[in-house]
């Protein structure tokens, strides 16, 4: 079986299809990106309500299907490998193999709005707050470039073939961060090492990824010390973001 084949859950429920193009807003000046097209039933009703869809799919039997709407331009191939064309929004029923990676290509982009469908565990790692079990790298990167909810949970039978799990629709609204860091990269390695470890306090976590992170062991002395002896869980992003500015500058 080609590996793009497991990921082949197509939505079949006309109700959470037509919400999905409620909340979409859509009008004619609007350029849709939609990621893993399928044999378009989505692409069908979005093609109606926006100027132009951009459907990329790697599938070519799927994808010649597509070739079927007018206002459509296809492309066939792997979404991770294509640049993106301009868009203004991305709405989808994301392939979930590739939630993360997709999520975190799409906001190197600039658009106004995302309504996209992921597996319902992914969506509360990524809408969560500090001090939950979900909370975690996801939420805090996904939360700096965008406000992010989950607006329905979606059961498993509302596709052929079902998923294993439900699903959720999420909104994206992309806006700047909400809070300034030094160094973006070193935010995200930063916010990575302080994860690796949920169970252990931060202290310990940072410590041992301090290889990893490109800081000497003690360039821990000169971090808060109330905040430190937390679990990353009980962090805020804001609180991560100060730790991150500190560390940055004991880079060797
Ligand atoms: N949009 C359709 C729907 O709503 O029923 C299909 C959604 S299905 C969850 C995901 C689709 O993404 C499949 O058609 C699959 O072939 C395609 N796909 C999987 N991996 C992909 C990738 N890396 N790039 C582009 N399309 C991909």
């Amino acid at each position: 079986m080609k590996w793009y084949k497991k990921d082949q859950h197509f939505l079949i429920d006309e109700q959470v299809l037509g919400r999905i193009i409620e909340y979409s807003h859509l009008n004619s000046s609007d350029t849709v990106l939609e990621i893993g097209a399928g044999f378009g039933n989505l692409t069908e009703k979005l093609a109606r309500r926006a100027g132009k869809v951009i459907a990329i799919e790697v599938d070519p039997e799927l994808a010649s299907s597509l070739n079927r709407f007018e206002n459509v331009e296809v492309i066939v191939g792997d979404a991770m490998k294509q640049d993106f064309p301009h868009f203004n929004k991305v709405i989808s029923n994301l392939p979930y193999s590739i939630s993360s990676p997709v999520t975190f290509k799409l906001l190197d982009y600039k658009f106004d709005m995302g309504i996209l469908m992921y597996q319902h565990e992914f969506a509360k790692r990524m809408v969560a707050a500090a001090n939950s079990k979900d909370y975690g790298r996801l939420s805090i990167a996904v939360q700096y470039r965008a406000n992010v909810e989950i607006i329905e949970v979606v059961p498993r039978l509302a596709f052929s073939t079902p998923p294993q799990v439900n699903s959720a629709i999420v909104r994206l609204v992309t806006r700047p961060p909400p809070y300034e860091v030094k160094d973006v990269d070193f935010f995200m390695k930063f916010i990575t090492a302080a994860f690796s470890q949920r169970r252990k306090k931060i202290r310990n976590a940072i410590l041992n990824n301090a290889a990893f992170l490109g800081i000497p062991g003690e360039a821990l002395e000169k971090l808060p010390l109330d905040i430190i002896g937390r679990r990353a869980e009980t962090i805020s992003p804001e609180e991560l973001a100060k730790l991150s500015d500190i560390l940055f500058e004991e880079k060797i």
